[in-house]
């Protein structure tokens, strides 16, 4: 997976490429989809999500350019993959998952394999989790139709937000916010993606999406 699907895209980030090789996927996807663990695409976890391609998580912890101290928050838990990646590359992390029966299985998933200091939420991540702000780094695993504003201002300055933005809830540009001063974000481009639908009071209503 990491020779062949991330180094030849343009993976360069050490610490990234050996996160990814050092967490175990295919604990993480159902236990008909062990095969595929390391196919290059998404994969079924469930509830209608998906645990999502290597590639994009790999791309996406590059592009926030984490430290080992860094705080970071994830929203979309899903399977608790990128948490368990973020995990390996950052300080702490906190990661919130809306849905009910997916949060419970990440919750035990995470504990299992050894990553019991990720701190887990289950509620609607659009708000984000001001107790804990501000984050060095957020990245959203699921599609808006903006950037929440509670994000950006749980941002730490110097901050990055990744976060996949469209008006279709399946079709969107994936967008890194960096937070240059208090007043100050700057908002990069950095390619087409394709996630499910981030769904809460500052994303999708469920009915849209
Ligand atoms: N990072 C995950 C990818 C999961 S897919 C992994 O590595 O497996 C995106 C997840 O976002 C889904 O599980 C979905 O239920 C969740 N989600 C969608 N809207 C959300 C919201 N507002 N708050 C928290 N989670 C949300």
């Amino acid at each position: 997976m990491v020779d062949e699907q991330l180094v030849p895209r343009g993976i360069r980030d050490r610490r990234v490429l050996s996160a990814m090789s050092r967490v175990p996927r295919e604990r993480f996807v159902p236990e008909h989809m062990v095969a595929y663990a390391y196919s290059d695409c998404a994969l079924p976890i469930g509830e209608e999500q998906t645990i999502s391609q290597p590639f994009i998580v790999a791309m996406m912890a590059q592009s926030a350019e984490l430290s080992a101290d860094d705080r970071v928050l994830e929203i979309g838990t899903g399977s608790g993959y990128g948490a368990a990646v973020l995990a390996e590359l950052a300080g702490d992390v906190y990661s919130i998952e809306r849905n009910t029966i997916l949060a419970r299985q990440s919750r035990e998933r995470l504990q299992r394999l050894g990553y019991a200091h990720v701190h887990l939420r289950c509620g609607d991540g659009t708000k984000g989790w001001p107790d804990a702000a501000p984050f060095d780094a957020i990245i959203v695993t699921a599609g808006g139709p903006e950037v929440p504003e509670s994000l950006r201002e749980q941002l730490a300055i110097g901050g990055r937000l990744l976060i996949p933005v469209g008006r279709s809830p399946r079709h969107q540009s994936l967008r890194r916010v960096r937070r240059v001063s208090t007043d100050d974000y700057r908002n990069e481009g950095l390619g087409n993606v394709v996630f499910v639908p981030l769904i809460g009071e500052q994303g999708w209503h469920e009915e849209e999406s």
